[in-house]
């Protein structure tokens, strides 16, 4: 479904993404991991155009994408929901998801895409008149989330959906992950926390200094004793 070739990305004279070879499959969840600085937003947003490729290629099927302007992933049925979540804190739950779905026409399709997540998020549909900056950290993730699947999207990116969230919080997260990969959304899962994303994925990309180290089958990955000691603190 989306292949990256050869990807590199430089902030002035920092080299930030050195070579990135990635492939994400029709259905998957695909994890990212790596520690703090290793580049994992760097290859989200090059990916999704925020940020300018330096040379190599993001291929969607086989429509090259390199470098697309952000505005027209919603039209590639590509959709992020970014690191920090950045809700708009002064719209209120409702109207943030009807942002989400700008793209879309049709009624219909907007109406069925507000019962999908709030069949996920319960929480959000008891809140849709309350303001998305006074929701807690972990309702606003839930609010990311539900906003980035209003426009109906075939392809998820996650940047971080753990960040700064209570456990109980998190794994609820994580399981609506996989209910959204049932659902037919592939996705690809940017995390530190590299257990869970390695428990909800089906395979794994690690990244360390901008460059992928190890790949292969989540399961795999996790038994791997490199990978234990320096990212799930075993061993
Ligand atoms: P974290 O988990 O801490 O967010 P990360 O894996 O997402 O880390 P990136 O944020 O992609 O890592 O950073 C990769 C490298 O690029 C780091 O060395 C970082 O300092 C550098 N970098 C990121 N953004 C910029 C920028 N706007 N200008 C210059 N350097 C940057």
């Amino acid at each position: 479904m989306l292949k990256i070739q050869g990807l590199n990305t430089h902030y002035g004279a920092i080299h930030a993404l050195k070579g990135i070879d990635l492939e994400i499959h029709k259905g998957e969840v695909v994890s990212l991991i790596g520690s703090n600085g290793a580049g994992k937003s760097t290859l989200l947003s090059t990916v999704t155009g925020i940020q300018k490729a330096s040379s190599g290629k993001v291929m969607l099927y086989d429509e090259d994408i390199t470098n697309i302007a952000p505005y027209q992933l919603s039209k590639k049925k590509i959709s992020i929901s970014p690191e920090g979540r950045e809700v708009f804190p002064d719209l209120t739950v409702l109207e943030n998801l009807r942002i989400g779905a700008f793209s879309i026409s049709n009624k219909g399709e907007i109406e069925k895409n507000y019962d999908r997540v709030f069949a996920l998020f319960p929480r959000l549909k008891e809140r849709i008149k309350q303001q998305a900056g006074t929701l807690s950290g972990g309702e606003q993730q839930m609010l990311a989330v539900g906003r980035a699947l209003m426009s109906s999207p075939e392809l998820l990116f996650l940047d971080e959906p753990s960040l700064g969230l209570a456990p109980n919080i998190v794994l609820l997260i994580f399981d609506m992950i996989k209910e959204i990969q049932k659902q037919g959304v592939t996705i690809l899962l940017v995390e530190q926390n590299a257990n869970l994303a390695l428990q909800t994925s089906n395979r794994a990309y690690v990244l360390e200094n901008g460059l992928i180290t190890m790949q292969g089958d989540a399961k795999e990955i996790a038994n791997n004793p490199k990978v234990k000691e320096a990212y799930l603190g075993i061993g």
